[in-house]
């Protein structure tokens, strides 16, 4: 296996528009990575320069300590698992699997060898005699798959590869990609816009937006410590709730009351008309459910609650508020990006599924602003960001982080 070093990458089509822009990425030897972002970020063109299906306009592409920026596709020993997992509809899934085998000309017993090992732990063992066409999605998958595990690359890429199964199937599959990345030890990169893929199955994520990398960290460390606005909002379901908010002091003024925040925070995010705050659904409760100690960390309001779902294990309870003309402007990029555009101001608040809170009453709500994070509208920066916890914060930083570091 190998380690890819992605340094300052860039990629410009025709149109001199950067689809890639000044990306640098490490990938540790055996590290699962992530690529997520939103429609046109640029993750499958990352992808493709690294297999090699694509020019690269500048920067250095480094796989197993070599440049290969001038080298071809066949040249890097990297295996490629596509979304349209093209399978010979006329080839057994045996020879499928052997097909790379075949190309080298290795010989058959070691062939048969290689292939026996990849249906064993794909659990083909009873299809290998049958045709792709006789197969479910879920096993065509699994066939593509052992094609690019018995060649022994140095690294595996995997471009939306489960984006054609039903929901359940991509279910089961995820959790068998984990399993065998982890079993093999095997260095992959792995596109995909689903962030739940990206949540689950990576050590690291990078999440891209407009070509530009946003954040590179673990999935916990995007979670909890977002960089910027829009990591906030495209990891998490449902996402963190944008809330219009003012700042005097150490008392921060939301649409639903006022919470105290630290001294330090309130140093950072001084000096703003209005903030963005960002809090996620879990850090609110019914307040009758929440015992005296709990309650007395965080902030108690009354809400009148538009629509309840029960989920049984929890409920989501949905709150309207008035926006505030100036975020909701400074924010429209954004909205486009989060695919939000035109969405009502509403809170969405996570309850536990004991809660009897129904739509249309009003409700006493109880938040812990303490998880919350504080955003500047116009640039997106999480002003109450700690650096030692953010990963790796790319592209221009929020402005104590970019101190901190100038004065390292
Ligand atoms: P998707 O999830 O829709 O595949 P993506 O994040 O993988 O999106 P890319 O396919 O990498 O995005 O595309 C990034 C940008 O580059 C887009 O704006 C796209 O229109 C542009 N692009 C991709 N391929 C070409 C090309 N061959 N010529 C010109 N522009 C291109």
């Amino acid at each position: 296996m190998a380690a890819i070093e992605m340094k300052n990458i860039v990629k410009e089509y025709g149109d001199g528009f950067p689809a890639v822009n000044d990306v640098s990425i490490d990938v540790a030897d055996g590290e699962f990575l992530i690529l997520v972002g939103p429609s046109g970020c640029g993750k499958s063109t990352l992808l493709r320069m690294i297999v090699g299906l694509e020019d690269i306009s500048s920067g250095d592409m480094v796989i197993g300590g070599k440049r290969v920026n001038e080298l071809a596709p066949r040249e890097r020993n990297l295996a490629m698992v596509f979304q349209n997992y093209a399978l010979y509809p006329h080839l057994t899934v045996y020879e499928n699997i052997a097909f790379p085998l075949r190309l080298a000309k290795m010989p058959d017993a070691e062939v048969d060898a290689k292939v026996r090992e990849a249906s064993s732990l794909l659990e083909l063992d009873e299809h290998l005699e049958r045709k792709p066409g006789n197969l479910s999605g879920g096993q065509r998958q699994r066939v593509a798959m052992g094609r690019a595990i018995v060649r022994e690359a140095d690294a595996y890429l995997f471009d939306e590869p489960l984006s054609n199964l039903d929901a359940k199937l991509r279910g089961q599959m995820r959790t068998e990609i984990a399993r065998l990345q982890k079993r093999l030890g095997i260095t992959t990169v792995y596109v995909t816009h689903d962030q739940t893929e990206a949540m689950t199955l990576g050590d690291k994520v990078a999440v891209l937006r407009r070509g530009v990398l946003q954040q590179h960290a673990t999935p916990r460390e995007l979670y909890e410590n977002p960089a910027n606005l829009f990591v906030a909002g495209f990891i998490g379901s449902p996402p963190m709730n944008f809330l219009p908010a003012t700042l005097e002091g150490r008392t921060l003024t939301l649409p639903f009351g006022t919470v105290e925040i630290s001294e330090r925070n309130a140093e950072r995010a001084a000096g703003h008309e209005v903030l963005v705050a960002g809090i996620r659904p879990e850090f609110f409760e019914d307040a009758s459910l929440t015992d005296e100690v709990r309650a007395a960390t965080g902030v108690t309001f009354e809400a009148d609650v538009d629509v309840v779902e029960w989920l049984g294990h929890e409920a989501y309870a949905y709150i309207p508020f008035q926006g505030h003309d100036k975020v909701s402007s400074d924010l429209s990029e954004l909205a486009k990006d989060l695919d939000t555009e035109g969405q009502q101001a509403q809170l969405v608040v996570a309850l536990d599924s004991a809660s009897r809170i129904t739509a249309g009453s009003r409700a006493t709500l109880w938040c812990d602003f303490t998880k919350g994070h504080l955003f500047d509208p116009v640039t997106g920066f999480n002003l109450t960001l700690d650096e030692d916890n953010a990963g790796r914060v790319t592209g221009a930083l929020p402005p104590h982080i970019a101190a901190q570091r100038a004065a390292q």
